[in-house]
């Protein structure tokens, strides 16, 4: 059996964007989703009609036991995953000191801590085969920092030191390790924050829109290619020159 892509968070949004270019590149994919199992199914049912191979998994990446049951289960059905894209993350807003306990660990839980969780159940598979690939998802407000998004922009700004670490940890094992930092996509994420805004975030982006899921499928598709294979370590921007 040929390897598999794990994409987290793959129901909705980016990653539903990400798990269909993916497919549509010849992975067999493993549409990982918390609760809208309605959406999940959907797209693996246009997936299969299309050809392509797909299975649907409830998890919640911040459980690291049912993150591992989930990679063996895409191995059983799929083929071992070699590439995991860690896409699944929560966001929302809160001036610093109305930052609850829970928000601040959950965040972290499900946004970094979920990417170490299939990071580690994928690794054994790809070291011992000494290859592998890993695209992690991050934010430009990781690397800018973010008024009001405190817990968020600190999850996703680690997104960027874990990338960078573990692609110098894995390179002697031929496992590349990159980020896409996001602008602002039109997914159900950002709708919270009101069509006013989000006209004004268009403006304030050089290339004047907003990211489709399909801006960031097309980078991480690229990423996780063989016409990537010299490149590991980097936080790639596709955010309309939003951060140049
Ligand atoms: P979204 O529209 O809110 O979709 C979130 C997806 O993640 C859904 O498929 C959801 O599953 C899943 N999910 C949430 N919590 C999960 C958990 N604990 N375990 C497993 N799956 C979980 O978000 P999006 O805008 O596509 O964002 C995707 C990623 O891009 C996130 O990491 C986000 O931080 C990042 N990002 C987004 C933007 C933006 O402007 N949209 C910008 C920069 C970075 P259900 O459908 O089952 O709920």
């Amino acid at each position: 059996m040929g390897a598999s892509a794990l994409i987290t968070g793959a129901s909705r949004g980016i990653g539903r964007a990400v798990a269909r270019e993916l497919a549509r590149q010849g992975w067999p994919v493993c549409v990982n989703y918390l609760e809208r199992r309605d959406a999940a199914e959907s797209l693996a049912e246009e997936i299969r009609s299309q050809g392509g191979r797909a299975m649907i998994y409830q998890a919640d990446v911040a459980d690291g036991q049912a993150v591992a049951r989930m990679a063996e289960a895409a191995r059983e059905t799929l083929g071992p995953v070699e590439l995991v894209v860690n896409n699944a993350g929560v966001a929302g807003q809160a001036l610093f000191q109305d930052i609850s306990d829970e928000m601040w660990n959950r965040y972290l839980a499900v946004n970094l801590g979920g990417a170490r969780n299939t990071i580690r159940a994928a690794l054994p598979h790809m070291i011992s085969e000494k290859r592998g690939c890993i695209v992690n998802i991050s934010s430009i407000w990781g690397l800018r920092g973010a008024s009001c998004e405190t817990a968020y922009a600190c999850t996703k700004a680690a997104i960027i030191a874990l990338t960078r670490s573990l692609a110098l940890e894995l390179a002697p094992s031929g496992i590349r390790v990159n980020c896409v930092a996001p602008g602002v996509i039109d997914t159900d994420m950002v709708q919270v924050l009101g069509r006013d805004t989000l006209r004004d975030l268009a403006e304030q982006t050089p290339l004047g829109r907003l990211g489709t899921p399909e801006d960031i499928a097309y980078a991480v598709a690229f990423l996780a290619s063989d016409k990537a294979s010299f490149i590991t370590g980097q936080v790639l921007g596709a955010d309309g020159g939003f951060i140049v």
